[in-house]
């Protein structure tokens, strides 16, 4: 069986990984570092994100179908 690896985000633009040596096995649901719930795929066309780093921190909107991935679409600061 293939090994399952990804990448998510908070809407803080916290990001995390799973499937990855010394990372969890799987996506987990909540954000470490500010509680917000962690997003792993576009809820709309369910496309993964991006896994460069920095395109990853950058991403609001999903580059496949324009979903955004939060709910209003804005950083929160
Ligand atoms: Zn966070
Ligand atoms: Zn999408």
């Amino acid at each position: 069986m293939a090994v399952e690896r990804g990448v998510g985000k908070c809407k803080k633009s916290h990001s995390g990984s799973y499937g990855y040596p010394t990372r969890p096995d799987e996506p987990y649901a909540f954000c470490p570092l500010c509680g917000n719930g962690m997003v792993w795929s576009c809820s709309q066309c369910g496309r993964s994100l991006p896994e460069d780093s920095t395109e990853l921190e950058a991403a609001r909107f999903c580059m496949h179908c324009g979903a955004a991935y939060f709910e209003n679409g804005d950083a929160e600061k």
